[in-house]
C-alpha cells in the first residue's frame, strides 16, 4: 500500500470511532432528543401578538432571574411594538447588572490547527475547500504563540481546531500542557476553554484531568433538516446531530462542571434557534442540575473558498441581532453570554449593553497568527473573517470609557466555584461579590503589567469607583481587598477571592 493510500486508511478507521452510539441513546427519552422541531414551531405561532401586560409580566419574571419558560420566551419572540423592544433592551441590561454588575470577561481564541474531516459548508476548515492551506501547530509553535499572547495582556484562552486525528484529545491535551507550562515574567495563561470537536466521555474525562475551563460546543443549527443540509458529508462525525447535541451531557458526565452552548446564526430562522438554546439550557438543567455556564451567539461571516453565505435565506441582520441577544440574556438570566471579534467594533458597542459578560479581544484566528512571522498569505488559514480588528489595550479602555470594569479573573474554576455550584451563588447574588473583588485584583494587575498610558488613566477611575462602592457595600471584606491590592501594586500576582 503507498503512504497515501495507508494515511487514507488509518483516518477512515479514525473517523469511524468517534461516535459512540450508546454515549447519545443513553441520554433520549423514548428514543427521542429535547428538540421537537414542531412543536417548537407551535409554540412559536401559538404566541403570535402577545399581550403588552403580559410581556411585562414576563420581563419582571426575569428580572428576578428566573429562567424563563418556552411559552415566554416564544411571546417575547412575537414582540412587534417598538416601545416594548426598548423595555426588553433596558431589561436585559439591567438583567445583566443584577448578575454580574458591571464586568466584562476578555479573552482570545488561540486556532493551533485547521485540518479537519468535516465539511460543514459554512466554515474555510471544510475537508473540501482547496484553497485553505492546512496547518497543526507543534508544541514549540504553540509555546511561540502563548508567549505572544501573554505579551499582549492575556490570561484566559479559547483553544480552537478542526476535527482530525492529528488534533484529537491526545494532542490537544498535549497542546493545554505546553501552554499552562509557558510563563514570560509574570505573565502566564490561567484559563484555557476549549471550542474544539464533540467527544467521547472518555477522551472528555481525559482532558478534564489535565485541566481546562469551560468546554464549548455549538449545536450550529437545532433543525434537524437544515442540520441535515449543512453537514452534508454521512461519513463525517459532524453530521450526526445527536452525538453534537449531547456533547455537553457527556461532558457532564466526564466530570466538566462548565459547559459552553451556542448556534451559528445564519444558518436557519432565528426565532427557532433561540427557542432551540432554551430547551437546550432548560434539558441540562433538568438532568444535571445545572445549565450551560455559557452561551455563545456568532453570526455567520463569509469564509475564503466558502461561497455558502451567498446561498442561505436566514441571514441575520443588526436589528434581529440585537433583538435575539436581548431575549437570550432575558430567558436565561443568569448564564454568561460570549459576543466575539467576528462583529464590527459599531456592533459590539451597540450589544454589549444588552447583555454581554464576555468578549474576546485582541483576537487573531489564523494558524500562528500572534507569532512574528504571520503574513498575508497565512491570512488563507483563518476560519472566517473578523470584524473586530482592534487590540486588547484599546478595546479596555472603550470599555473603561463606558463605565465596564474587565475581568480576568480565573480563580472560579481553581476553587472549585463552578458548575451548579457557581450557578447557585450566581441565582443568589453571592458569585458577584467574589468576582467584583477579583475583577478589581485581576484589572489591577493589568493595568500595572500591560496597559497604555491612555488606558491606564480611564482604567483608574473605574478601580477606584469599585474601590468606593466594595467599601461601602462589603465593609467585611474591605481590609482584606485592600490588603490584596497593595501586595499587588508592590509586585506579587495572582491573588485572589
Ligand atoms: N471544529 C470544531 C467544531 O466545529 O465544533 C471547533 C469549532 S470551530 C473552530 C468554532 C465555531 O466557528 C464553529 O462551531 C462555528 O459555529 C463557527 N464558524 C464556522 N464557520 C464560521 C463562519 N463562516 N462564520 C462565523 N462562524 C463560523
Ligand atoms: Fe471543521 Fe469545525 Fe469548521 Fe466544521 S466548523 S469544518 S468541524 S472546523
Amino acid at each position: 500500500m503507498n503512504a497515501n493510500l495507508a494515511c487514507a486508511s488509518l483516518e477512515k478507521n479514525w473517523i469511524e470511532g468517534v461516535v459512540k452510539k450508546d454515549e447519545i441513546t443513553r441520554y433520549l427519552i423514548d428514543g427521542k432528543d429535547f428538540i421537537n422541531d414542531e412543536k417548537i414551531w407551535d409554540r412559536i405561532i401559538g404566541n403570535e401578538n402577545p399581550d403588552p401586560g403580559r410581556i411585562r409580566d414576563i420581563i419582571r419574571k426575569s428580572l428576578t432571574v428566573e429562567t424563563l419558560d418556552p411559552d415566554e420566551t416564544a411571546a417575547l419572540l412575537n414582540v412587534q411594538d417598538e416601545d416594548l423592544w426598548r423595555e426588553i433592551f433596558e431589561a436585559a441590561g439591567e438583567v445583566k447588572r443584577r448578575v454580574y454588575d458591571n464586568r466584562i470577561v476578555t479573552f482570545a481564541p488561540l486556532y493551533f490547527g485547521n485540518l479537519c474531516v468535516n465539511d460543514c459548508l459554512y466554515c474555510a476548515f471544510r475537508k473540501d475547500n482547496g484553497t485553505e492551506v492546512r496547518k497543526r501547530l507543534s508544541l514549540d509553535q504553540v509555546r511561540e504563540e502563548t508567549k505572544a499572547m501573554i505579551s499582549m495582556g492575556h490570561k484566559r484562552l479559547m483553544l480552537d481546531c478542526g476535527e482530525h486525528p492529528g488534533t484529537d484529545a491526545d494532542y490537544i491535551a498535549d497542546v493545554l500542557r505546553t501552554i499552562y507550562e509557558t510563563k514570560i515574567g509574570r505573565g502566564e495563561i490561567r484559563r484555557i476553554n476549549i471550542n474544539v470537536a464533540s467527544m467521547s466521555i472518555e477522551k472528555l474525562r481525559m482532558l478534564n484531568e489535565v485541566g481546562i475551563g469551560t468546554y464549548q460546543v455549538f449545536q450550529e443549527t437545532y433543525h434537524h433538516k437544515t442540520y441535515r443540509d449543512v453537514h452534508p458529508n454521512p461519513e463525517a462525525p459532524k453530521s450526526n446531530y445527536g452525538w453534537r447535541l449531547y456533547s455537553q451531557h457527556r461532558a457532564m458526565d466526564a466530570g466538566i462542571d462548565d459547559v459552553g452552548i451556542g448556534v451559528l446564526f445564519g444558518l436557519y430562522d432565528w426565532r427557532f434557534e433561540v427557542m432551540g438554546l432554551l430547551y437546550h439550557a432548560l434539558n441540562l438543567e433538568e438532568q444535571f442540575g445545572v445549565g450551560p455556564h455559557t452561551i455563545s451567539i456568532p453570526r455567520l461571516q463569509p469564509a475564503e473558498g466558502t461561497p455558502f453565505i451567498g446561498s442561505t435565506g436566514y441571514r441575520v441582520c443588526d436589528d434581529d441581532f440585537k433583538k435575539l441577544v436581548a431575549i437570550i440574556r432575558l430567558s436565561v438570566p443568569y448564564t454568561g453570554l460570549i459576543l466575539t471579534a467576528r462583529e464590527s467594533a459599531q456592533l459590539r458597542r451597540e450589544v454589549i449593553p444588552l447583555g454581554i459578560t464576555q468578549a474576546d479581544a485582541g483576537t487573531r484566528i489564523g494558524i500562528g497568527a500572534y507569532g512574528e512571522r504571520y503574513d498575508e498569505q497565512e491570512a488563507k488559514r483563518q476560519q472566517f473573517l473578523l470584524g473586530d480588528p482592534r487590540g486588547l489595550d484599546e478595546f479596555i479602555r472603550e470599555l473603561a470609557e463606558r463605565g465596564y470594569i474587565t475581568s480576568f479573573c480565573t480563580a472560579g474554576y481553581r476553587c472549585g466555584r463552578t458548575g451548579e455550584h457557581i450557578m447557585q451563588l450566581l441565582k443568589c447574588g453571592q458569585e458577584g461579590r467574589f468576582c467584583k473583588l477579583n475583577a478589581v485584583l485581576t484589572f489591577r494587575e493589568w493595568l500595572d503589567d500591560f496597559a497604555s498610558e491612555q488606558t491606564k488613566q480611564a482604567g483608574e477611575r473605574i478601580i477606584q469607583k469599585e474601590l468606593d462602592e466594595i467599601s461601602r457595600e462589603m465593609p467585611s471584606v474591605y481590609p482584606k481587598l485592600t490588603e490584596y491590592y497593595k501586595r499587588i501594586e508592590d509586585g506579587e500576582r495572582d491573588l485572589f477571592f
